[in-house]
């Protein structure tokens, strides 16, 4: 690649010119936003007004490099180390799972459910980013939240978030597979997003999840896809007071066995929740 001028307006169509056959025009046009705004703090209009505004040596770099990266498939998000849920800016960075815009519809139900519920405590388990536990944090000022992850980089990633965004939670590393609690019936919800995609269904998958974000936020056995499912409701069990609530996100393959599940571990109300594309996406339970 080599840019024939350092002029924004010829540098911006010689870039649109790379991406568009990767991304098409109208995700060209706004990704190279995003990274001139990310770069060079210029907005729309400021591109639009100036177009004649000229690049340095270093600031052209910059655009390269990113986009040689978008090139090979890797997310914005992961380039500018910025993520957007619930209107919020989140910090990510490779080894964190991207927000997905489906969770935001899970955190939705749960705000609106919960809004005139005090006092309230909620954990989260599987955090990544901290995106659900801290906009949950952020829209419900009354809870106490708690956050658990195995990875070290979540835990501290999610750290960072709160403190960002100005909100108390508490954190714990762990292995929700190991998690032994000794809470008992203290906790109003419990929400997970777990990892839930199984392994055979790798092929349907798009090169910038599989090349670029962790396996372990994402990928199951498909000898026991639930095992995740599992575990969070056996805390539940233990950690949620009568009428305390569970709350899901699943594979949209398996919501009957999920629901079956969560049944069976002393739930009642078990529901499944469609996400905005019809697919059986969440699950929410009470506690017997
Ligand atoms: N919905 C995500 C995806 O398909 C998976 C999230 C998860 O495994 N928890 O990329």
């Amino acid at each position: 690649m080599k840019v024939p001028s350092n002029n924004l307006r010829v540098v911006r169509e010689y870039y649109q010119n790379l991406l568009e056959p990767l991304y098409g025009k109208q995700e060209s046009v706004q990704l190279l936003l995003i990274l001139f705004k990310h770069f060079f703090g210029y907005d729309r209009s400021q591109l639009a007004l100036q177009p004649d505004l000229k690049l340095s040596e270093s600031e052209l770099l910059k655009v390269h490099f990113a986009v040689k990266d978008l090139l090979r498939h890797k997310p914005i998000q992961y380039i500018t180390g910025e993520s957007e849920f619930m209107g919020y800016a989140f910090l990510v960075k490779p080894g964190v799972l991207i927000p997905r815009p489906e969770t935001e519809e899970m955190v939705d139900m749960i705000i609106k459910r919960f809004q005139n519920r005090s006092p309230l405590s909620i954990w989260d388990l599987g955090t990544g980013s901290g995106c659900i536990a801290v906009s949950l944090a952020l829209s419900l000022p009354q809870a106490k939240v708690k956050a658990f992850d195995l990875s070290e980089e979540a835990i501290s990633l999610t750290k960072l978030n709160a403190q960002r965004l100005n909100v108390d939670i508490s954190l714990q590393q762990t292995d929700i597979l190991e998690l032994r609690p000794t809470e008992r019936k203290k906790i109003d919800v419990i929400v997970s997003n777990p990892p839930y995609v199984r392994q055979s269904e790798r092929h349907h998958m798009q090169k910038n999840v599989l090349d670029f974000e962790p396996d372990m936020a994402l990928f199951v056995s498909d000898e026991d896809p639930l095992i995740f499912n599992q575990a969070v409701a056996n805390i539940g069990d233990k950690v949620l007071a009568k009428d305390g609530e569970l709350w899901l996100e699943i594979n949209e393959a398996l919501g009957k066995e999920t629901a079956a599940l969560i049944e069976n571990t002393g739930f009642k109300k078990v529901q499944i929740h469609q996400d905005f594309s019809g697919r059986d996406r969440f699950v929410s339970a009470v506690k017997n």
